[in-house]
């Protein structure tokens, strides 16, 4: 091992591994761990700069409550008492959590348990349910459980690599890296990409489909009957393992395949090298998730796996990437407001078996409110009581203005943070300082499953604390002591891993039950590695799905576009994203002025006859409003997207740029499944300031 701390970057979900050495004076130098099996030894430009980010001058660093510093005896009681009075008067519908990608497995389990176990509800929700619930929906569907197929080695080992609704490039530059290197190392490899917008991705495209925004499902219906008219059917996988193809196939038949806008030659392109090439891996991301139709996005790019039996097997598969850093450790504990801990639901069997499990003193059964209907329920005061943990909705949710309006009209409004100025810590009364990055102790997961280590390599600031103890510390005063009486998070890391083993027998993908008897010393020392699969650590090459016929399914998904649709008054479909050296709402890559300097003020990019109609030129201010909301933004006209579409980034704050702050004017369109917001598609109009 090299000197230094083996750790794990907190950005995007690759999860690349870290060596931090402190240099005693509070910083540390950064470098790339070169046996990480995610990373092997590259970082991209926000992992390098992770070293800059170190200061502790933004932080918060004591507990308060309106405002005035106070003991953390004082919040934590304020905390319990709080949450107590407003269950004994309300019921425990009127509490709720909103927790993060950004918190460790040992915090993530910790929250949950509290609040399902002993609260008696679910209204907890993540903000990964802005990252991924269409796809954890989706592989439930399709495999009867949240399963990543694959490893990231899939991708260097496709023929062919289909990239939808991801700019790998900028999101997940690492996987970027390494997906370049295969197809430099091996030129007949061919990379399809379908994004409406032309981004640094397609650099390395042999095929890019600008697709008209939302017509996905469209486009891989059409690529499903296109396969079986041409007989590219694996036909003893699709009767042995699947059911309902015939479904699936009848309503793909009828796709009207210029739905899409796209040449036909280049959809038949698409069809030809998809048809006749066996390895094959479609990676998908945002721009698939964030959609109305997002579950069927993902259900309908399955199908065309399952119909080839191209899954689970050496360069062949499905791959959803996760934006957050523990999205995937979320979802294991159960962080998303419908799943249980350990990847079990609300059936009556797994909320017994957990609630035997925890001893729960009020055990939730049932699904609690997702994401954006839980602060709708704050807005409305139905919620009563809200803590937020590790993430900022006040700028990363849709309808951001309404969020914030929410928080300030919340009876009891409480927030765990490590930044002392976010937009909604100052929505918040009572404010509870977290130990961040580079402090905390625990595990995250990342895309293709691989747990890591996150270690400390520096000494808690001020009074700063790590969540699960906060967690614990409230779930004490309210009478559950023994329950949260961890000694550490190798305590909870070992119960984690044994609920996952309980009662499982094969019944459910995720199971590190193994892990429950690692001693603290091994816990300390824990290597990355890969949860299930065969011996090569893949699910479904033959099989082996987690519906009760161990069949996967195809999903018949019929195409329909996104809810709100532009009009004469706002003509424009605003799309949503990141920009390559920030991440989130930029508390941290905020401090680097080397990652600034990439992207130094919002912009929203504008096709030239959009600009042009509008009198706008490059560098103008611009205001843009939709029915929810604006922003302004300096404009960027450029041709990488399509006439009469618009892109802005979503990481600028009121903090940074008041009115740059582009969530404010995102609808708040949901899927009706998955609940995850249409974050890339708001009808807008555009003007000059
Ligand atoms: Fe961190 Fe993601 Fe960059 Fe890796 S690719 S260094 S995990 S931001």
């Amino acid at each position: 091992m090299t000197a230094g701390v083996h750790t794990t970057c907190p950005y995007c979900g690759v999860g690349c591994g870290i060596v931090a050495t402190p240099d005693g004076k509070g910083g540390a130098a950064i470098a790339a761990d070169h046996d990480h099996p995610a990373n092997q030894g590259r970082l991209c430009s926000k992992g390098a700069a992770l070293g800059e980010t170190l200061s502790l001058g933004d932080r918060l660093l004591h507990p308060e409550i309106d405002g005035q510093r106070v003991s953390w005896e004082v919040a934590l009681d304020t905390v319990a008492e709080g949450f107590r009075k407003t269950i004994e008067e309300h019921g425990p519908g009127a509490v709720a959590f909103y927790v993060s990608g950004q918190l460790l497995t040992e915090d993530y389990y910790a929250a949950n348990k509290l609040i399902k176990g002993f609260l008696g509800t679910a209204n907890i929700d993540t903000n990964s349910r802005l990252c991924m619930a269409s796809s954890v929906a989706g592989h439930k569907r399709a495999f009867g459980s949240d399963t990543v197929p694959g490893l990231y080695e899939d991708f260097e080992l496709a023929d062919l690599v289909v990239l939808v609704g991801s700019n790998l490039a900028w999101c997940h530059p690492v996987l970027f890296q390494r997906l370049e290197a295969a197809k430099r190392a091996r030129p007949s490899m061919k990379v399809v990409v379908v994004d409406p917008r032309r981004t640094e991705t397609c650099d390395i495209a042999d095929l890019h489909l600008a697709l008209k925004p939302g017509s996905d499902v469209a486009l891989f219906n059409v690529l499903l009957a296109g396969l079986a008219e041409r007989g590219a059917i694996d036909r003893r996988f699709v009767e042995q393992h699947t059911s309902g193809l015939d479904e699936a196939l009848a309503v793909a038949r009828t796709t009207d395949a210029t739905a899409c806008g796209l040449p036909s030659a280049e959809i038949a392109t698409f069809l030809d090298w998809f048809a006749r090439t066996d390895k094959v891996v479609t990676l998908y991301s945002q721009g698939v998730n964030q959609s109305s139709a997002g579950v069927d996005k993902v259900n309908a790019l399955i199908n065309c796996h399952l119909l080839t039996g191209r899954i689970g097997r050496p360069g062949m598969g499905p791959f959803s990437i996760t934006g957050q850093p523990n999205a995937m450790g979320g979802r294991e504990v159960g962080a998303l407001s419908n799943t249980l801990a350990a990847h079990m639901d609300f059936g009556a069997a797994d909320v017994d078996r957990v609630g035997r499990f925890w001893r729960a003193a009020r055990m939730a059964t049932k699904p609690g409110l997702k994401a954006v209907e839980l602060f709708e329920a704050v807005r409305a005061g139905r919620i009563k009581a809200v803590w937020i943990m590790a993430t900022n909705p006040v700028d990363s949710l849709p309808d951001a203005d309404a969020v914030r309006e929410a928080l300030r009209a919340c009876e009891l409004s409480i927030v765990s943070e490590a930044i002392r100025a976010t937009d909604t810590v100052d929505a918040c009364r009572i404010r509870l300082p977290a130990l961040a990055w580079a402090e905390k102790d625990g595990t995250v997961t990342n895309s293709e499953r691989g747990i890591s280590r996150q270690r400390p390599f520096l000494p808690p600031p001020g009074e700063a604390r790590q969540d699960w103890w906060i967690l614990s510390e409230v779930a004490r005063r309210l009478g559950h002591g023994e329950a949260f009486a961890w000694r550490g998070v190798a305590d909870i890391f070992r119960e984690h891993a044994a609920l996952s083993g309980f009662e499982n027998e094969g019944r459910r993908d995720f199971d590190i039950g193994a892990c429950a008897t690692l001693d603290d010393a091994a816990y300390e020392a824990l290597k990355p590695f890969v949860w299930g699969g065969g011996s090569d650590k893949r699910f479904f090459g033959d099989g082996g799905f987690f519906h009760a016929d161990r069949r996967a399914r195809f999903v018949a998904t019929k195409a329909r576009f996104p809810v709100n649709a532009p009009d004469g008054a706002r003509p424009l479909i605003l799309n949503t994203g990141r920009v390559r050296d920030q991440w989130h709402t930029m508390t941290r890559t905020g401090k680097s002025v080397r990652l600034a300097g990439h992207r130094p003020e919002p912009a929203i990019e504008l096709h030239p006859r959009d600009a042009a109609a509008r009198g706008l030129s490059d560098g103008d201010i611009a205001e843009v409003t939709s029915a929810w909301g604006r922003g302004v933004l300096r404009v960027h006209v450029t041709d990488s997207l399509r006439c009469g579409e618009a892109f802005a980034p979503m990481h600028w704050t009121a903090q940074v740029s008041r009115a740059g702050r582009i969530n404010a004017a995102v609808n708040p369109a949901v899927d009706p499944i998955s609940g995850q917001p249409e974050l890339k598609h708001t009808p807008v109009e555009i003007r000059r300031l």
